[in-house]
């Protein structure tokens, strides 16, 4: 249990014991899916970790040698079916899914520098299926293994989903389509009482930030010119995740909330 705040009259705790997340997106220890698993296994959480393929898996396994019957299964989100496999073997092995987190993203490298126009129809069908689409198969299929209490899914975006971010190129198109997806799909599951909300975090170092065209740029502008003056950790990521993941923001669904350190709300 974490997250306990009290005063005299009242008392706010996040206590995710007896709920079951399942994290897509750990590719290794700098991983945003790792930070948040992390963060929702010290809440008390109970977390299944969705890999990719046989290579991540055994960066996974290095990170989880404490980890007592690891729940861990492949998905590579390209196919539908694939997601669908995933959810039924992690309800088979843990019953109802409570959480789901959705930290995924996919572009070919030279579809990220250059001029955003020279992006091949290929490379632009790729980066959208990959990063906005898999979240329609992921919330479909989650929602048919949560229970009638509802649950939570959470994704992630970045604020070229909003303004220009050269070099960001198609995967700002790909995150303008995740957030549009959000409010869409919060709508389709609103009656189900599951919640769908995104982060629109700031740059963090990771393995997929680093093949960024400008990313260094990014990071620098945010630092220099956000209201907090500086980058965000990894671990505040994660908190906002926690609070979205919990009860705490049960009035909450179709937002994307932006952990940049106020950055988006600059003009110059
Ligand atoms: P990361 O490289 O650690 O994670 C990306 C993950 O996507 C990897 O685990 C990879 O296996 C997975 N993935 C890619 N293609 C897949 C496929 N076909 N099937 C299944 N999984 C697939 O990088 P990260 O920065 O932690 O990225 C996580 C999310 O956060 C992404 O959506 C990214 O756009 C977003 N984000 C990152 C930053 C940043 O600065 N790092 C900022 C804002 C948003």
């Amino acid at each position: 249990m974490i997250g306990h705040l009290s005063t005299m009259r009242c008392m706010y705790t996040i206590d995710l014991t007896d709920k079951v997340a399942v994290v897509f997106g750990v590719a290794n220890h700098r991983s945003i899916a790792w930070s948040i698993t992390s963060i929702l296994r010290k809440a008390g959480a109970n977390v299944a970790l969705v890999y990719q393929n046989e290579r991540l898996k055994r960066s996974i396994d290095k990170l989880i040698t404490d980890w007592e019957d690891p729940v861990l299964v492949e998905c590579d989100v390209s196919e539908d079916s694939n997601v669908k496999r995933a959810f039924d073997e992690i309800s088979i092995r843990l019953g109802k899914i409570d959480i789901v987190v959705h930290s995924i993203a996919f572009a070919n490298r030279e579809d990220l520098g250059g001029r955003f126009v020279d992006t091949s129809r290929e490379g632009f069908n790729l980066a959208l299926e990959i990063s906005s689409y898999s979240l329609l198969p992921v919330t479909k299929y989650a929602a048919m293994h949560m229970s009638p209490e509802g649950g939570n899914i959470l994704t992630m975006s970045f604020q070229a989903a909003e303004k220009v971010f050269p070099g960001y190129n198609v995967m700002s198109t790909a995150k303008a389509a995740l957030e549009s997806e959000v409010r869409q799909l919060a709508h389709d599951m609103g009656p189900l009482n599951i919640r769908v909300n995104a982060i629109s975090a700031g740059p963090v170092d990771t393995l997929s930030s680093r093949v960024i065209a400008g990313y260094s740029a990014m990071k620098k502008a945010a630092a220099e010119r956000s209201p907090l003056g500086r980058n965000i950790t990894i671990e505040e990521i994660a908190q906002t995740a926690l609070y979205l993941c919990s009860d705490l923001s049960s009035g909450v669904t179709g937002e994307v909330v932006h952990v940049d350190s106020g950055y988006h709300v600059m003009g110059i």
